[in-house]
């Protein structure tokens, strides 16, 4: 069964369902990504913060896979946010990847506090100029910071990617950035594991009427949804269950009931917070 793709503003395709390494603890990353690859996943999602992106970089040379089979995301950490920081924070990344470009390049969290998101942005329009990035977007930008974002900018965030499952939809900043083009990534597809998610009737009744788990109901619901989705795991049966959810679907009914937990059941850091 075919991946399906969804193709970005600026035309290019993302696999929709891709693997996160967020806590993959860099010793163990080349062997969680080569099982990742193995499984079917075409599409990895790390991060300067996570200190494993040389990991990513071993794994998908040791692989074989051609290059444009592949889609990489990294992001720009807070702190080498700027001018020449972030140059020189992409240059890094790229080198640890062992990549001459990454698909996609992120502002990982807006930092408001240190104010300097937009004249990171820049920075990003100016790497995706040079091709080495294919496209750029933001992460964690709520609606005042997507508005401010804009009006200064020149290319339009491809993707942002927020915090997002069934108890925390972020609903306005969703509607915002899909009325402007804005794809939305959902980080945490699974709660990360810090609710009682897979445990409720909305995701086990359906489990139950399909054969499938309730990882799988809640990705499809994702999939569904219009979301781009990478749930992370370092244990290779739970990447290939999260990866087998491309031959059920969800009701209409089974899709509203999972839409109808929102509760602004924020599981993490709140964007407004972090610098
Ligand atoms: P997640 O919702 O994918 O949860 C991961 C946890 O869910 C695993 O550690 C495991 O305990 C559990 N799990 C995974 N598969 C399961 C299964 N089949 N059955 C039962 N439990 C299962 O959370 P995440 O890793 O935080 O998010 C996914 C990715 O999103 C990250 O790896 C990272 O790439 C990205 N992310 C981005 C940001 C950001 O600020 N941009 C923040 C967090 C995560």
């Amino acid at each position: 069964i075919p991946m399906p793709t969804i193709t970005l503003n600026d035309g290019r395709a993302i696999p929709q369902l891709g693997f996160g390494v967020f806590k993959v603890d860099p010793i163990e990353t080349e062997r969680v990504v080569s099982d990742a690859l193995d499984v079917g996943y075409r599409h990895i999602d790390t991060a300067r913060i996570y200190d494993n992106e040389a990991g990513v970089g071993k794994a998908l040379a040791d692989s074989g896979i051609a290059r444009d089979e592949l889609f990489v995301t990294t992001k720009l950490w807070n702190d080498d946010q700027g001018t020449q920081s972030a140059f020189d924070a992409f240059d890094r990344s790229l080198d640890k990847l062992g990549l001459d470009y990454v698909d996609l390049y992120l502002i990982h969290w807006p930092a408001p506090a240190k104010d300097r998101y937009v004249e990171s942005w820049k920075t990003l329009e100016q790497i995706r100029e040079s091709g080495r990035a294919r496209s750029i977007g933001v992460s964690n930008f709520l609606v005042p910071h997507l508005e401010r974002l804009l009006a200064d900018a020149d290319v339009v965030p491809a993707v942002n990617q927020i915090e997002l499952h069934p108890y925390h939809q972020q609903p306005a900043t969703t509607a915002f950035s899909r009325e402007r083009g804005i794809n939305i990534e959902a980080w945490g597809p699974l709660g990360q594991g810090k609710y009682e998610l897979l445990e409720l009737p909305e995701v086990t009744g359906p489990a139950s009427a399909h054969g499938k788990t309730s990882a799988q109901v809640v990705i499809r619901w994702h999939l569904q949804s219009g979301n781009i989705v990478f749930p992370k795991s370092n244990r290779r049966e739970r990447m290939a269950e999260n990866f087998d959810v491309f031959d059920f679907a969800l009701s209409d009914a089974e899709v509203a009931a999972l839409t109808g937990l929102e509760r602004a059941g924020r599981v993490s850091a709140n964007p407004e917070e972090v610098d």
